[in-house]
């Protein structure tokens, strides 16, 4: 084993590592026993943030797995989360242990030598709050510092854990308003004494902010809103005041504009910066959210703050007066990079807006801008003025446009990785476009509801009149005359190797799988890792763990798991053997909605951690499902008015189809075939939430009783219409009359959902 001394590792690794060593020594002789600390590996062995350190690199500095033998990577051991929610958090290896988020803010507590469970924290949400989750019931991750586990709970609770038992040392209600539609999804992270952690709710109601509390006692040390709340005060502190000046008076200050920070945060210990990546605006039309324009500050914008004071030091903003939802709360990483004759202490970030940027992370000072992915909402970024050229291409104010990158973004949460042996940072990218619209029907806010007041379609392949039925597509024009002149609209998904330095890709690896076109070709690419062994490891939906050689994108080794991957594997090393481990398990943005192809539609989706070492042999997978292909007689004849199913597809789209998609089988059902006993009880499900412990909170107060019978009706009509499309196809499989769909579960997966 290596065991480098902390002061050559300090030296190697720059001061944000040298300060999680610290932290590391101090655990050692605070919290362990002695021969735990007696055994204890050497600190740079573990990876101690969701991005292995402060810097949030997603690079380990480990090398016994290289490039030479990843091909005999094989299974050390597995573990059973118990939930058939989506995974998207990388665990922190701290001493031995390793600490595991999951859905609603639960955290696992495992011997990292062999999977054994030591505690598992649940966080006891109240399932109310699903009515009000954007994109599947996901933790980020969680924070370590002092002996302390701190994690959030879908529902806004921030707590501080005994990294030795679990047990609560404290907890604090991170929400300022229960009645607007927040939930938390991402990672808390710890700058110096405090642990700061955001939320979500942009295309709802949600005033994004992050809050402050100390590490050692929950105590809010400091709050930032990252927009207004009215146009003349009174101010929260004192930037608010300046960023008023960026709106319009008559901004719908009442919708609560979004903002909100649910994702990237990073920490340069020696400037003393915590960096943090503010999210879009709601509405998404600026002509409706603020009319006269403006930048509308601080959305989509970079924040560098003093996390002692809690005073902003500089803001960059990437999309000035966004209506493309172009967070810039993807994930930053710090690094020194030689520009020029001059080593620049930069941060990184490849924001949904398609522009890949480089700062200076002291100033603020824009370095570069290039795009990494088709972009045509702008022509370029001005170096001097650090302000986007607007080519109004995009500009759907008026009339629907063709907007490339799409509102998925050219790279969304999947953690990138920054390897600085080879220069690269690796970037699971997405290539999509959408058509951005403003609806027909006037905005009416909706308390805790949704409220982008715009909508979108994608041009997928199986997705004929851009998948939108009724009145939805009526006003929009064919994709072959909105495309004229455009990029390729086909959407595939790539991991490029990008060189931040010269601006270019060096490699890059097509990750859209068998689903070129179709939406899970972005979807696939899960978050990525590299190493000093020359490696870049990256899974996907289907299954399997991909490797590939940092410096060419040679691949190395696949490994079929059998469970779909969307996070960021981590490595570590304990008693001289390096492990790698991933959370598995599908979910985010496309709702439970499992395409044909991926593991979870082959294997179900049973979150598990698998975790792997050199010679390990097979990995053990899930038992095959068995699935009834043919298309199902719908339970219910169609009903309503052609109005009724025209304006239920319409609220279809605003409230129901971010999690229901209608696209095949998945932990969300497709509910064109819910069975005769859903349709019953259907009034209940929807307004009185009686099926909240699954997911599916009430919507009472967001549609009323009348609406949820005019989608039922949608649905309904959609049933039959695919139904009697399948009938009139030759060939097709038998039908199942008179039957609910097979959506079949592996006993222990979702019929025994232990953690709701
Ligand atoms: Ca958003």
């Amino acid at each position: 084993m290596s065991h480098a001394s902390p002061t050559h590792a300090a030296h190697r690794l720059g001061s944000w590592r040298a300060l999680a060593l610290v932290a590391v020594a101090a655990v050692l002789s605070a919290g362990c026993s002695k021969r735990e600390a007696a055994s204890a590996p050497a600190a740079d062995a573990g990876w101690l943030t969701g991005g292995h350190d402060a810097a949030q690199t997603y690079h380990s500095p480990l090398k016994k797995i290289d490039a030479d033998n990843a091909g005999r990577l094989g299974f050390a051991w597995d573990y059973d989360l118990e939930t058939t929610h989506g995974q998207e958090a990388t665990p922190v290896v701290v001493d031995g242990v390793m600490y595991a988020s999951a859905p609603w803010g639960f955290v696992h507590a495992l011997d990292a030598r062999t999977g054994q469970r030591k505690w598992v924290f649940d966080p006891k949400v109240d399932n109310a709050i699903t009515s009000k989750v954007c994109c599947g019931i996901v933790s980020r991750g969680l924070a370590f510092a002092e002996h302390r586990v701190f994690v959030a709970s879908i529902d806004g609770k921030l707590f501080g854990l005994d990294a030795n038992d679990g047990k609560v040392l404290w907890q604090v209600d991170t929400i300022v308003d229960h009645e607007r539609g927040y939930t938390v999804t991402g990672a808390p992270y710890v700058a110096g004494d405090v642990v700061v952690i955001g939320n979500s709710g942009g295309e709802l109601d949600a005033r994004g902010y992050v809050s402050a509390y100390k590490v050692s006692s929950g105590e809010l040390a400091w709050r930032f809103y990252t927009v207004p709340g009215s146009s003349n005060g009174p101010f929260e502190h004192p930037e608010l005041e300046q960023a008023a000046k960026t709106w319009d008076p008559q901004s719908r200050w009442d919708v609560g504009l979004g903002g909100t920070v649910w994702d990237g945060m990073a920490y340069d210990a020696k400037l003393d910066l915590l960096y943090v990546g503010v999210g879009n605006s709601a509405l998404y039309p600026r002509k409706l959210r603020s009319p006269s324009g403006g930048d509308n500050l601080y959305v989509a914008s970079i924040l560098a703050i003093n996390p002692k004071t809690g005073r902003l030091v500089w803001h960059y903003q990437t999309t000035p007066g966004d209506q493309w939802d172009y967070t810039a709360t993807q994930k930053m990483i710090l690094a020194d990079l030689r520009i020029g004759d001059r080593t620049r202490q930069v941060l990184m970030q490849a924001p949904k807006n398609g522009f890949f940027y480089v700062l200076d992370r002291a100033t603020g000072e824009l370095l570069s801008a290039k795009p990494y992915v088709p972009v045509n909402w702008a022509t370029g970024v001005d170096q001097k003025t650090g302000r986007p050229t607007e080519s109004g291409l995009a500009d759907y104010s008026n009339e629907p446009k063709l907007v490339f990158p799409s509102p998925a973004g050219g790279h969304n949460w999947h953690p990138m990785a920054f390897n600085p042996e080879t220069g690269l940072v690796y970037i699971p990218t997405l290539e999509a476009s959408a058509v951005f619209w403003i609806p027909e029907a006037p905005y009416t806010y909706i308390k805790g509801g949704p409220n982008a007041g715009a909508l979108y379609a994608f041009p997928a392949a199986q997705a004929g009149n851009w998948g939108l039925e009724g009145a939805a597509a009526k006003h929009l024009k064919p994709l072959a005359e909105l495309s004229k002149g455009q990029p390729d609209t086909t959407i595939r998904g790539f991991l490029r190797a990008w060189d931040p330095v010269a601006h270019k890709v060096v490699w890059e690896v097509e990750t859209s799988g068998p689903w070129v076109g179709q939406m899970n070709a972005i979807w696939n690419g899960g978050g990525v890792m590299t190493t000093s062994g020359n490696l870049v490891f990256q899974g996907q939906s289907t299954g399997a763990l991909h490797v590939y050689r940092a410096t060419d994108g040679h691949p190395l080794a696949a490994i079929d798991i059998g469970t779909s991957i969307m996070a960021a594997p981590m490595t570590y090393e304990l008693d001289g053997v390096q492990y790698v481990a991933v959370m598995a398990g599908f979910g985010g943005a496309l709702g439970g909605v499992h395409p044909v192809g991926t593991a979870a539609e082959r294997y179900g989706n049973a979150g598990r951690i698998v975790t792997f070492k050199l010679d390990g042999g097979a990995v053990p997978r899930p038992a095959e499902l068995r699935h009834e292909s043919a298309v199902p007689r719908p339970s219910v004849e169609r009903f309503g008015s052609a109005a009724d199913i025209d304006a239920g597809n319409e609220l279809m789209k605003r409230n129901c189809a971010r999690c229901h998609a209608n696209q095949g089988p998945g932990a969300i059902p497709d509910l064109r075939w819910m069975s005769a006993d859903t349709h019953q009880h259907f009034d209940d499900i929807v307004m009185k939430g009686v099926r909240a412990s699954k997911g599916m909170g009430s919507f009472a107060g967001v549609i009323t009783s009348e609406q949820a019978q005019q989608i039922r009706a949608a649905v309904v009509d959609s049933a039959w219409r695919a139904y009697e499309a399948d009938q009139n196809t030759p060939q097709s499989a038998p039908h199942v009359p008179d039957s609910g769909p097979h959506i079949p579960v592996k006993p222990g997966s979702a019929a025994s959902e232990v953690s709701r």
